[in-house]
């Protein structure tokens, strides 16, 4: 093993983003020796694009919030496929996670009287973001890396894992490469944190960053790890969508919590038109109500367009296909119009939506003061992942954890707005409390040499290549066919189709080859992306396939009703012997009947 570079600790963190850091903090914080590994700079993960803010019952603003509110709707806008004690933990102990983020130094933006400000979002009850302007990722990320870093951990910053190593069935470390010299690098632990975050660089058109190739579920997965509901992806309401340099762009729900509105091209507020029964009895029906809302009525209900991120992705997708769409194929957001309501509306909006405000300004050259923006639905955000343990967020490899939007449980059919953040706090700090007790009573196995072989072999097959295609093109041909056929709105044919292609991809992709050498290559980086990007896409297809019903994230074009009976499961995916993806039919755990109860008072 003397020619790759060495590394040993008690826990090795594997994703440097909310999650990631939290678990390492916990960890460290614990008297493990902490690893922590990215593939970006350290301040560059996924996280730090987050808007809108960190949900968590802190009832600053709304007094008649509580964890109990909190919880019922995380599993109504779930479709109740959550894991019901994840939402218990994660609505009781977000609170806590949040004003620890605040004591670290974490500058929220305050109420009149001191308190943290909290702000409306889709499918909450009561106004419960926690929020720094639309910057929110950003301020978690500092906070987290500063405090980290006083903690003493090790970073490992540009780095890549391409293999979990195993000793029997025990995860005890990573193989991986430096992203500048290319060098091999073998890392060594009692417990591994997987905090990889999402895939949707799978798609097409996504607000996701580089980063998000399903790394971590693919790691997972051939490490024997089970992944569940992978078949909801969740497609966000309003990307930017023109010029197409920056189609997929982010913009924030937190448009729509400050007063924003959709309308189609004849001007009209077409979410008025299209309530689910889950949602009548918290939903304005008029204007008016909705606006007063958005201002903070206690007696008003939420307009319509903060409804849940699906529903809302679906209504704008039906007015463009029947024709009242908006020139560049998507609707309207308009902020600009509250105006007739406030006096210095565009103070107001550049100070609540700073980035929105110069994300469109800089890269379309819209004032969203004045005038009402153009959106689309983008793949935003992975409900799925690696199956864990509730409390301990150990999935059923032991000593390899899960935390983040790798992981799944939480969340179910759907997200809400602002409940990952929160998620990463909370379940980032268990993966971390209880992956260093895992440490403490495992030390670090035997890393079988033969296995570390295999994997240099494999991460340099694509230097050895003739006559190769390069992984550019496999990876646009996926993203291609996975936004056209396994989209928004799905049917068996074309899901079939997509398999196919996929296999044939598969293959394409082990012909792969680059040229160059191994610095800084994102050529063979690319190629190494390939086999995660290609494992999620297969599984999100065919868990798809599976579910012959629409729910949540999930729309079939061939089964648009809901199905009680696929509501009693989650679809979980492992390996099989044979190397194939074995889909089970896992039922939910039963739920207390005091959960039930919150839920029905909740209604
Ligand atoms: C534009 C935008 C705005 C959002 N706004 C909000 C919001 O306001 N509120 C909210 O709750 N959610 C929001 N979300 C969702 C939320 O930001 C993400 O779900 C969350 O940040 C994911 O955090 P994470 O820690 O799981 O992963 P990340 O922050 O993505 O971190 C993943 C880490 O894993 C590393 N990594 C990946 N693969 C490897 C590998 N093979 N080897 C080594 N390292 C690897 C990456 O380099 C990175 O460091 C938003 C998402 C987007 C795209």
């Amino acid at each position: 093993m003397a020619e790759y570079l060495q590394h040993e600790h008690d826990v090795l963190v594997i994703g440097a983003g909310g999650a990631g850091l939290r678990a390492a903090v916990e960890a460290s914080a614990a008297g493990a020796r902490v690893a922590l590994i990215s593939k970006s700079l350290l301040g560059k993960a996924h996280t730090v694009m987050a808007e809108g803010g960190i949900a968590a019952a802190l009832a600053d603003v709304d007094d008649r919030d509580n964890w109990r509110v909190h919880f019922s709707d995380t599993m109504r806008g779930g479709q109740y496929l959550n894991s019901w004690r994840m939402a218990e933990l994660h609505a009781r102990e977000a609170p806590a996670r949040v004003r620890e983020l605040e004591a670290w130094g974490a500058l929220f933006d305050r109420t009149a009287d001191g308190r943290i400000l909290q702000r409306n979002f889709g499918g909450h009850r009561y106004p419960r973001l926690a929020h720094v302007g639309d910057r929110t990722g950003l301020e978690m990320i500092r906070t987290l890396q500063d405090h980290g870093i006083h903690l003493g951990l090790d970073v490992f910053m540009e780095h890549t894992i391409v293999v979990l190593l195993k000793d029997g069935e025990r995860v005890i470390g990573a193989f991986g490469y430096d992203r500048e010299r290319g060098r091999f690098h073998v890392f060594r632990a009692g417990a591994v944190v997987l905090a990889t975050g999402g895939i949707g660089r799978a798609f097409k058109i996504t607000s996701n960053s580089w980063e998000y190739t399903g790394d971590g579920h693919s790691l997972a997965y051939h490490a024997g790890a089970a992944l569940m509901d992978m078949e909801f992806v969740q497609f966000h309401p309003t990307g930017m969508i023109w010029p197409p340099s920056v189609r997929g762009i982010l913009v924030t729900e937190g448009v729509r919590g400050e007063g924003g509105v959709l309308r189609n091209n004849q001007g009209r507020r077409f979410m008025f038109d299209d309530i689910p029964p889950l949602y009548v009895n918290q939903t304005a029906n008029s204007e008016e109500e909705g606006w007063r809302y958005t201002q903070g009525d206690k007696n008003a209900r939420r307009p319509p367009e903060l409804l849940t991120r699906d529903h809302v992705a679906r209504c704008i997708r039906r007015e463009v296909r029947e024709g009242r769409g908006s020139p560049h194929g998507g609707v309207f957001l308009d902020i600009a119009w509250i105006k007739e309501r406030i006096p210095n509306s565009a103070e107001y909006i550049k100070k609540k939506l700073p980035s929105m405000y110069h994300q469109f300004k800089q890269l379309a050259d819209i004032d969203i003061t004045q005038v009402p923006m153009e959106v689309g639905p983008t793949t935003h955000y992975v409900m799925g992942g690696v199956r864990v343990d509730p409390d301990s967020q150990m999935s059923d490899v032991p000593g390899l954890f899960a935390a983040g939007e790798c992981g799944a449980g939480l969340h179910g059919a759907n997200r809400l707005g602002g409940n990952s953040l929160s998620d990463l706090l909370v379940f980032g700090q268990r993966a971390g409390e209880y992956a260093a007790n895992f440490a403490k009573q495992h030390p670090a196995g035997q890393v079988n040499p033969e296995a570390l072989a295999s994997a240099e072999r494999r991460a340099l097959k694509p230097f050895d290549q003739e006559n190769s295609e390069g992984p550019y093109a496999i990876q646009h041909a996926l993203q291609d066919l996975m936004q056209d056929l396994v989209g928004i709105v799905r049917v068996e044919a074309e899901m079939l189709q997509a398999l196919e292609r996929i296999r044939e991809l598969k293959a394409r992709a082990d012909r792969a080859g680059v040229q160059g050498n191994r610095e800084y290559n994102t050529g063979w980086h690319t190629a190494l992306d390939l086999t995660s990007l290609l494992t999620v896409s297969e599984i999100i297809t065919r868990a798809a396939l599976d579910r012959k019903e629409s729910r949540g994230a999930h729309f079939r074009d061939d089964f648009p009703d809901k199905d009680a009976a696929y509501g009693k499961f989650n679809i979980v995916a492992r390996k099989g012997p044979d190397g194939e993806v074995q889909l089970i039919h896992e039922p939910l755990p039963p739920m207390p009947p005091e959960f039930q109860q919150i839920i029905e008072e909740m209604k």
